[in-house]
């Protein structure tokens, strides 16, 4: 398999599948340019070693057809500051025009085709449409991870025209090998926390990890549905009835395979879902008629600090209470300076899905983990065991 560390690029025109889809304020000023700048270490590569980028992404949500409000031409400028040279912006992604521009590029020139989505080739993964893309350059580097459990023409289906010219970009190699830490050579003990509201979300994944894990800490929400079903009194806390047989049965499955489950034993309870609520830490199992457990309590706490401090690997899945609200962010912010500390003692540590990456940056623990993906949909997919059509293109 190609590496873009082994491809040579000289003289070529290079198709880079980045992930653009940056948030805009109502002046067209980007308020958020990570993933730009995440893409650029597989940008500068391919200037680096003599050939033209050829930028390719999607951009919102463009209904039907080319709308300005999603045009490439409120990217461009803050693109080319960031590299450094002048992007060339194209009228479109495919056709007889864009293929000519993008083939007079010269070494070190830099392409942006127009948003993908303008073409509803895209999202069908049309082959037709993967081909016409395919015209415009020799190679295909797939660097949108966050897109990769997308079978769309630019994400998987136009691998099938660059059989020896494809590979990962920097960002997808880095997401790999980070995950492959965690999920097929971790240091042990392996411990999974998995948070947030609902476990009817997150049950694949917790299925999936039980043939990895060693510890699987389950908190938040989610907490309530598996005390239910063993009989204990949850008040008003949230809890997914549908789910008490589901909550047994994984743990079930976590005895018959050696996984140690941590779940709250006490709880932040509260008379009201908000900051101001009167509160009171209660058994976990013993919450008061119309109070809800909305943070982990000091035991439980305690418990998870404890095992996370003895953790050689740790993936956290989402907070371990209300943590946007200041009363309830005790449990997630202690689990975040645990992972912390795990960390600096050699440790290794992977913080995925939405509401995690937001408690971290909030809390200002972003420096001390190992990694962060920002991947959402395409990071619980790969968690669940899936095999992601991005992924599987570059390397079939
Ligand atoms: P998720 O998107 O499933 O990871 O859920 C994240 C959300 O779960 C966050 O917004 C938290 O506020 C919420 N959450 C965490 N713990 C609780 C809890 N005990 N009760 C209600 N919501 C919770």
């Amino acid at each position: 398999m190609q590496t873009i560390d082994t491809y040579d690029f000289k003289g070529k025109k290079a198709l880079i599948r980045v992930d653009f889809n940056v948030p805009l304020d109502d002046q067209f000023v980007i308020t958020d340019d990570t993933r730009i700048r995440a893409a650029l270490p597989t940008i500068r590569k391919v200037v680096a070693a003599g050939g033209s980028p050829v930028i390719m992404s999607h951009f919102g949500r463009p209904k039907a057809g080319p709308e300005d409000k999603y045009s490439m031409r409120h990217l461009v400028g803050h693109l080319s500051h960031l590299l450094g040279v002048e992007v060339k912006l194209a009228p479109d992604c495919v056709g007889e025009e864009v293929k000519a521009l993008c083939h007079s590029l010269k070494p070190g020139e830099v392409m942006l085709l127009e948003n993908l989505r303008f073409h509803k080739g895209e999202e069908k993964g049309d082959v037709e449409f993967a081909r016409q893309l395919a015209e415009n350059g020799d190679c295909w580097v797939n660097d949108a991870f966050g897109t990769a459990h997308r079978a769309h023409a630019s994400t998987a289906v136009m691998a099938q025209f660059f059989p020896h010219d494809k590979m990962f970009g920097y960002l997808i190699e880095s997401e790999l090998e980070s995950l492959d830490k965690v999920l097929r050579s971790p240091q042990r003990p392996l411990t999974a926390i998995m948070g947030g509201a609902k476990v009817s979300t997150k049950i694949t994944i917790i299925e999936n990890l039980l043939d990895k894990v060693d510890n699987l800490i389950l908190g938040g929400g989610m907490t309530f549905t598996f005390i239910k079903a063993k009989g204990g009194k949850i008040g008003s806390s949230l809890c997914e009835d549908d789910f008490l047989e589901t909550a047994r049965r994984i743990e079930e499955a976590a005895k018959a395979k050696g996984v140690n489950i941590i779940m709250a034993s006490d709880v932040v309870a509260a008379d009201a879902f908000s900051n101001e609520a009167t509160t009171q830490v209660c058994p976990a199992n013993e919450i008061p008629e119309g109070w809800m457990g909305l943070d982990a309590g000091p035991a439980s706490i305690a418990r998870f600090r404890e095992v996370i401090g003895q953790s050689g690997t740790i993936l956290w899945n989402g907070p371990v209470g209300v943590f946007e609200m200041e009363k309830f962010a005790a449990g997630s912010i202690a689990v975040g300076q645990a992972i912390v500390e795990a960390t600096k003692k050699g440790g290794f540590s992977l913080v995925g899905g939405g509401d995690s990456v937001a408690c971290v940056n909030q809390f200002g623990f972003a420096d001390g983990v190992s990694y962060i993906s920002t991947a959402g949909g395409a990071l619980l997919e790969y968690l669940e065991g899936r095999d992601l059509p991005g992924i599987s293109a570059v390397r079939g």
